[in-house]
């Protein structure tokens, strides 16, 4: 199982995507139990095509959850 700060969530309006690492991500072929550090710098999110940049960790730093608190 991925911790929360392994798991990315894409940040654009109405997307929302999760990373999981446990995953990966089929559409992209990217292989389970990829790290999101570890996806090439051209990987984009294959719901909306945002680039790496446009995701945050849900835990951690610089993370989603910090945002609210
Ligand atoms: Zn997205």
């Amino acid at each position: 199982m991925a911790r929360p700060e392994e798991m990315w969530q894409c940040q654009t309006v109405n997307c929302g995507y999760i990373y999981n690492p446990d995953k990966g991500d089929r559409k992209g072929k990217i292989p389970k139990d990829t790290r999101f550090e570890a996806l090439p710098d051209d990987w984009k999110c294959p719901i909306c095509g945002a680039t790496k940049k446009m995701f945050k960790p849900l835990a951690g730093p610089g993370a989603v959850r910090e945002a609210t608190a």
